[in-house]
């Protein structure tokens, strides 16, 4: 119920466990130490460790961030372009560049994060149109937004696969290699969905020794690459260190860095406490589609029934209509629906005001918006889109759609095992129409297949237990 919302009623961890570090002034980012109102206690502790491990990295963040003596420092040999040996620079940096959609956004930012705490570096995050308008300052004092004056952001824009400053193909035209001396101040890494197996080489431990040298690294990316670096011996003990429950992973790094701005918050808190924080049971419906056409389709709409009744997730209704009496179980139940069209809610909205449910259950069905298509250029929609992955995470139970980063976010913010709506092939409803996923971290949807040792292929997803194939895409990895 609301009761608790406002004043503070239950006893409250707002740091998460020291997940979150004290101290920020509360009301420039109200989401930070407020949403432990909204968001049910989770049953994952970060580790010791990897508090630790972050309290270090705000130290350096702090010492290196920008405008910092170690930043200026830093962005003059970039500037001068001169090439670099081993030991010249004190802070090395990863620039976070932003591309694509929000869901791939989040997912790629805490990719980046964690391998900056791995590497030893220090994240900057170019702000695109729309990044400050979306996100909290995560680090103490200093900013984790690249300052608008760096010298390359000209370049970021036209960065991309065929980019001669691109580290593949700087091994491939034998331009670099391990025993190279001089390195350059920067090198762009291409990890996008169309990069090649020269830019793959970015998984193996040899070129990662070479990485480290190089003072800044701008990375350009679309996945969940988290799942490959626990198959490379440089970073898998860390990680076990970090994560020993390893399915937490993006959980916990995304709790640290994603915090709603206050309008963003606005929107979130509104919205849930309108139609959301009254019911005895939430449940979250996320449907995605991509058919080439916007629908809705029917087929969907089978899909999506057949799914939460036949998981028990929604109860079914009476098609002859006879009123069962409320029972002291019946409940409230609220079903929170995202999607870019409103035709799969009406659906589900009108089978249960037209019909009575067979368990007396009486059921709410919202859905916050429908922007028709993306549109990245509108102020709201992106922040539409945030609060809505966020308030899909408030979630008890959560359904999702196959291949969306959009429902990987709000699955790991929350702590939850969806159940994934399975992709549809030739427009007719799967059977089943979905299932319950492994673990709750995303699907990284184009892993290397490569044995860097062997120097072979090989199947990635065969390699350890606990990075196995997707539920949802069958060559891709994730950890479980
Ligand atoms: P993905 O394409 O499903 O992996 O997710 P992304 O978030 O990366 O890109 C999809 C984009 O389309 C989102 O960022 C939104 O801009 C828009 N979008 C898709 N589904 C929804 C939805 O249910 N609600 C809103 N508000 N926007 C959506």
């Amino acid at each position: 119920p609301l009761l608790g919302v406002d004043q503070i009623s239950k006893p409250t961890d707002k740091l998460f466990g020291g997940l979150l570090a004290a101290g920020f002034d509360e009301e420039s980012c109200l989401s930070r130490y407020q949403s432990v109102l909204y968001r049910k206690t989770s049953p994952f502790k970060a580790s010791p460790y990897l508090i630790s491990k972050l309290r270090n990295y705000e130290q350096l963040h702090k010492r290196c961030g920008p405008n910092t003596q170690p930043y200026n420092a830093a962005v003059e040999q970039l500037r001068s372009g001169q090439s670099v040996s081993s030991s010249s620079t004190d802070c090395k940096y990863i620039v976070w560049v932003c591309y694509s959609g929000l869901g791939n956004r989040i997912l790629t930012l805490a990719s980046v994060f964690l391998y900056a705490l791995l590497t030893d570096r220090v994240l900057l995050v170019d702000r695109g149109k729309d990044m400050a308008n979306l996100f909290c300052e995560p680090f103490p004092e200093k900013s984790w937004f690249l300052p608008l004056n760096f010298p390359i952001t000209n370049k970021f824009d036209s960065f991309g696969q065929k980019s001669p400053e691109s580290y593949g193909n700087m091994l491939k035209k034998n331009i670099i290699k391990a025993s190279t001396e001089s390195l350059p101040s920067y090198l762009y890494l291409h990890l996008a969905h169309d990069y090649d197996d020269h830019d793959k080489l970015f998984f193996c431990d040899e070129e990662q020794a070479l990485l480290n040298k190089v003072p800044w690294l701008i990375m350009k990316t679309d996945n969940y690459f988290v799942p490959s670096l626990f198959l490379m011996s440089s970073f898998e003990h860390e990680l076990i260190m970090l994560f020993p429950e390893k399915e937490t992973i993006f959980h916990h790094l995304g709790r640290y860095l994603f915090h709603p701005t206050n309008q963003v918050w606005g929107l979130i808190t509104r919205y849930y406490k309108a139609y959301l924080a009254k019911a005895d049971e939430r449940i979250g419906i996320q449907v995605r589609t991509f058919d080439s056409g916007p629908g809705p389709y029917q087929y969907v709409n089978d899909q999506i029934s057949a799914c939460t009744q036949g998981e028990k997730l929604l109860p079914a209704v009476d098609a002859k209509g006879r009123i069962v009496p409320p029972s002291e179980n019946s409940k409230l139940k609220a079903v929170l629906m995202t999607s870019l069209v409103s035709g799969y809610f009406e659906n589900v909205k009108n089978t249960y005001w037209e019909h009575p449910t067979v368990t007396g259950d009486i059921i709410g069905v919202h859905q916050p918006s429908h922007e028709e298509k993306q549109q990245t250029e509108k102020p709201l929609h992106n922040m539409k889109a945030w609060a809505e992955m966020y308030l899909l995470s408030l979630s008890d139970e959560l359904v999702t759609s196959a291949w969306s980063t959009f429902g990987y976010v709000a699955q790991g913010l929350g702590g939850l095992k969806p159940w994934i709506l399975y992709k549809s092939e030739n427009q007719t409803t799967p059977n089943p129409p979905c299932q319950r996923a492994m673990s709750m971290e995303p699907c990284f949807h184009a892993p290397p297949f490569y044995d860097c040792k062997a120097k072979k292929g090989i199947d990635t997803g065969k390699v350890v237990p606990h990075v196995r194939h997707c539920e949802d895409i069958s060559w891709g990895l994730k950890v479980v």
